[in-house]
């Protein structure tokens, strides 16, 4: 699942956007302030970054930078009027920006656009037999079709994105159902038993006595 972090100090404006991008499929993040933002970009992973240019305490320029300095793609947010800023965010290094307000399709299609161009070289996954196709989400075994559930296919992204790892089942229910986990063991349990049969992981996807489970990778 793409994660994608959201600095804006509009808070209409950034509740506008993580609404639409979670209901899109995205997991989202949102900082307020620059410095937020910084502090977000530097303890989690993120896929892409909508960055507003005008910001309290570090301004989207700086911290424009600091993600690409991570490799992390940019869409700035520019206020209708700013197209100095449109043209020197693009000098900067910015992948795209889209100006306020816009319509809410306009923006699935610019992030969309920019994680496709982003992810190119890494749209397939090679697992053992398996053949991950991430952006059409289907998956080969042995070059047959698996047929895989939407939260399946995120569970086995998930552990085939963090080999050797045990991972807590907390932490797995908060990435795969984009929800605080509320101690719904069986949901968990019972799409892993079925990610097994269904990919021939049986072996590798191996649980992990009170914590959760751990994707065997050597
Ligand atoms: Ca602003």
């Amino acid at each position: 699942m793409n994660k994608i972090l959201i600095v804006e100090d509009e808070e209409a404006i950034a509740n506008l956007i993580y609404m639409n991008l979670k209901n899109a499929g995205y997991f989202c993040e949102i900082a307020y302030d620059g410095q937020e933002g910084a502090d977000k970009l530097s303890e989690n992973h993120y896929d892409l970054c909508l960055l507003d240019i005008m910001l309290p305490k570090i301004n989207g320029y700086e911290l424009l930078a600091y993600a690409k300095s991570m490799e992390i793609p940019v869409i700035f947010l520019t206020a209708k009027g700013e197209t100095a800023d449109k043209v020197e965010g693009l000098r900067a290094g910015a992948d795209d920006y889209i100006t306020k307000p816009f319509e809410i399709i306009e923006l699935l299609a610019r992030v969309e656009n920019v994680l496709r161009r982003f992810q190119k070289v890494k749209q397939t996954i090679e697992v053992l037999d398996l053949s991950i196709d991430v952006s059409s989400r289907t998956v080969l075994k042995q070059g047959k079709p698996v047929k895989l559930t939407y939260k399946e296919f995120d569970l086995l992204l998930l552990f085939v994105q963090n080999p050797n790892i045990a991972l807590y089942r907390e932490s797995i229910y908060e990435r795969v159902w984009d929800a605080p986990y509320i101690g719904d063991q069986r949901t968990i349990d019972l799409h892993v038993q079925r990610l097994r049969r269904k990919t021939g992981l049986e072996k590798q996807i191996e649980t992990v006595y009170k914590v959760g489970y751990r994707f065997n990778l050597k």
